[in-house]
């Protein structure tokens, strides 16, 4: 068959509407459609529509019968960490008890914990664990994932970490998109020679461009992690050798993240828990997606982004899991979504935009992903679910029924197929 028809759709998010990032007011503009339905021919959309349009094809169609239900843009999970071995749970009655990330950073624990776990890691168990992670993500509805490095603070970990994402992405119906993190904490042995650090981690990504494994690179620019400074020295020099740029800031201590981030021009800044008013002005006149982790915060029992504040200061807000074994062990991006509008009071509109084309537009995917429209590709998610509203409402289950990436069914009744 010719065609792939859509029919019978209670409603169609199609996100349709201006180019790029959508900011302010425009997050609530989500277009959505009743009683729709839409066309895909060689793996992308290439009519959408209402009503009885689609009768032209049925001659030369597969016709798919949504019977009523919510289809929306395949999800995307832009601020992941995706490849790294084991698990953290014992570090859980220390959270309970009050310590806090970094108290547990300070003992030597958290992060690097899971970076000696993954130094060990043969390639095949790192390999088996992420591809577990993914099937789960897909099953959840996420079609495009941002799998960030940084669990070996050395070049052959960090390079045995963007490999396998490679080979998933290869792999596995799910995009991959690889960013590195290798400055995600200073090592021990450089606590007392820091510029030493910064020049290896440059050594790095020179390498890393030379075999094509990531296009972007991100800082964990925190108190007690990598300064401003050492964030702007490095940022700089990633960005003249051709990477997009990204950083973690003002995670826990407002330290002007956000407006370096702008300065820099990187594509997105994430977490902003401690944000400063000043510093979102300067993210809304920079474009940069302003991209916010609800679970960790949920997780870690912390304060949430101010989303509210910087969508009415003109931000464009993507939302995503921040899936790592640390601070968010939790791969379901609809929680994600029913968190930010939970907690953070975002609409259903303008979270299903934050998960679909903001986020696109900050993985420098927007031309192809994120909508439902003539010419991207056909990712998306039929989910047992009425309405927009009602996948928010229903909280903690996980509503997806089908998913479908470039026009191919990858997950039918909940179940993964052809993988
Ligand atoms: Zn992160």
């Amino acid at each position: 068959m010719r065609y792939i028809v859509v029919k019978n759709i209670g409603e169609l998010v199609t996100l349709k509407g201006s180019k790029g990032l959508r900011t302010g007011k425009d997050m609530n503009e989500a277009q959505i459609l009743k009683n729709a339905y839409f066309v895909v021919e060689n793996g992308k959309f290439t009519e959408v529509g209402t009503g009885l349009g689609y009768q032209k094809y049925q001659a030369s169609a597969l016709i798919i019968d949504a019977q009523g239900k919510l289809i929306t843009p395949g999800l995307i999970d832009s601020h992941t960490h995706l490849v790294h071995a084991g698990s953290r749970e014992h570090e859980l009655a220390m959270k309970l008890a009050g310590y806090t990330y970094l108290d547990i950073l300070k003992q030597g624990g958290g992060i690097f914990d899971t970076v000696a776990q993954t130094t060990q890691a043969s390639f095949n168990d790192l390999l088996n664990q992420s591809q577990k992670t993914l099937n789960r993500m897909l099953l959840h509805g996420t079609t495009v994932v941002e799998a960030k490095s940084g669990y070996g603070l050395e070049l052959s970990t960090e390079l045995k970490q963007l490999e396998v994402a490679k080979t998933l992405d290869q792999r596995h119906p799910i995009k991959i998109i690889n960013t590195f993190m290798g400055a995600h904490a200073i090592p021990p042995q450089y606590k007392d020679n820091r510029p030493k650090f910064i020049a290896l981690l440059k050594e790095m990504i020179k390498e890393i461009k030379k075999q094509n494994l990531a296009k972007f690179c991100d800082v964990f620019c925190e108190d007690g992690v990598f300064s401003l400074e050492e964030t702007r020295e490095f940022l700089t020099f990633a960005k003249s050798l051709g990477y997009g740029i990204k950083m973690h800031a003002d995670e826990i201590v407002s330290m002007g993240g956000a407006s370096l981030a702008q300065e820099l021009g990187c594509i997105s800044a994430d977490h902003l828990m401690a944000t400063k008013e000043s510093d979102m002005d300067q993210l809304a006149k920079g474009r940069v997606v302003a991209n916010l982790l609800p679970l960790t915060s949920f997780y870690l029992n912390s304060n949430y982004a101010n989303a509210r504040l910087m969508i009415k200061k003109g931000c464009g807000v993507a939302i995503a899991t921040d899936y790592n074994p640390g601070s968010s062990p939790c791969e379901n991006l609809q929680l994600a979504m029913q968190v930010a509008c939970l907690k953070m009071k975002m609409t259903p509109k303008e979270v299903i935009t934050a998960t679909t084309i903001n986020a696109a537009v900050s993985l420098g995917l927007d031309e192809t992903k994120g909508t439902i429209e003539g010419g991207k590709d056909a990712d998306f998610v039929i989910f047992d679910c009425p309405n927009l509203d009602y996948l928010i409402y229903r909280f903690g289950i996980n509503h997806v029924e089908d998913v479908y990436i470039g026009g191919k069914q990858v997950v039918s009744q909940g179940r993964i197929i052809g993988v």
